[in-house]
């Protein structure tokens, strides 16, 4: 029989959620892991056995569903940006990696001559992952879970940056009459919170690769990063924006 440990349960776990972009509601994180990691997990307690690791998970209740519990990969560790500069990192003390950003996305075109470490076990690798006491990671395990990190930081980049499209507010209450010529891209909005409630069946666009958004997106260098990551971003910073502005004018 196959043992089921805390340690295969939380490798296929982080898999799952890796899969699905670092983010996965509870329930369905859950319904997908093997038989003996399934029980495991059930028997513990699925939220419990989420919050035994704070320095992995975040845990989100939804705005609409109480009872829905969104799971989010949510990992300490940063990338030193003075790593990448003449001379390298010389704080000893650092507490940032000093990995090559691009060789976690296995893209890094300068190879043995890079300022980066290219490798997961260099010492201040290892020292740094201690500090945040997550060396019970695999190396590979570990690489996945960086690759996300780095693909976070070019979402918010991205996000961050003016020159990305907007949702169009017509084409999301009714029609949009700009039609084609429209700038804005045709996207189920509630789709790119991730809570469009009408899944296969709603009449608004759940992916970008129709002929209009193909060609609005077309304008912009997404270079590989996730459009809907990205819009995503961008609208709950929006919401958490708003809600601080109204509660400042409370306090007035
Ligand atoms: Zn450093
Ligand atoms: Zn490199
Ligand atoms: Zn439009
Ligand atoms: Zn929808």
């Amino acid at each position: 029989m196959e043992g089921a440990t805390p340690k295969t349960a939380l490798e296929e776990f982080v898999k799952h959620l890796l899969e699905n972009g670092g983010e996965l509601e509870l329930g369905r994180a859950v319904s997908h892991l093997s038989q003996p990691n399934r029980k495991l997990v059930s028997d513990y307690g699925a939220l419990e056995f989420v919050k035994r690791y704070p320095r992995l998970f975040m845990v989100n209740q939804t705005r609409q569903k109480k009872s829905k519990v969104i799971v989010k990969l949510d990992v300490p560790l940063k990338f030193c940006p003075q790593a990448g500069e003449t001379g390298g990192c010389t704080d000893r003390r650092c507490d940032k990696l000093h990995l090559c950003p691009f060789f976690v996305k296995e893209s890094c075109k300068f190879g043995d001559k890079c300022k980066r470490s290219h490798d997961f076990r260099d010492e201040h690798t290892i020292r740094v992952v201690r500090h945040f006491r997550l060396d019970f990671l695999s190396s590979s395990l570990l690489q996945k879970i960086l690759k996300i990190i780095v693909e976070e930081g070019e979402i918010q980049r991205a996000a961050a940056n003016r020159s990305v499209p907007d949702i169009c507010k017509f084409y999301n209450k009714a029609v949009c009459k700009k039609g084609e010529l429209c700038p804005c891209l045709h996207v189920c909005e509630h789709f790119v919170d991730g809570d469009c409630k009408f899944g296969a069946t709603c009449k608004r666009n759940h992916d970008f690769s129709d002929d209009h958004n193909t060609t609005v997106l077309e304008q912009y260098d997404m270079d590989g990063i996730s459009i809907r990551r990205v819009l995503q971003f961008r609208r709950e910073r929006e919401r958490k924006r708003t809600m601080s502005a109204s509660s400042d004018g409370e306090n007035r």
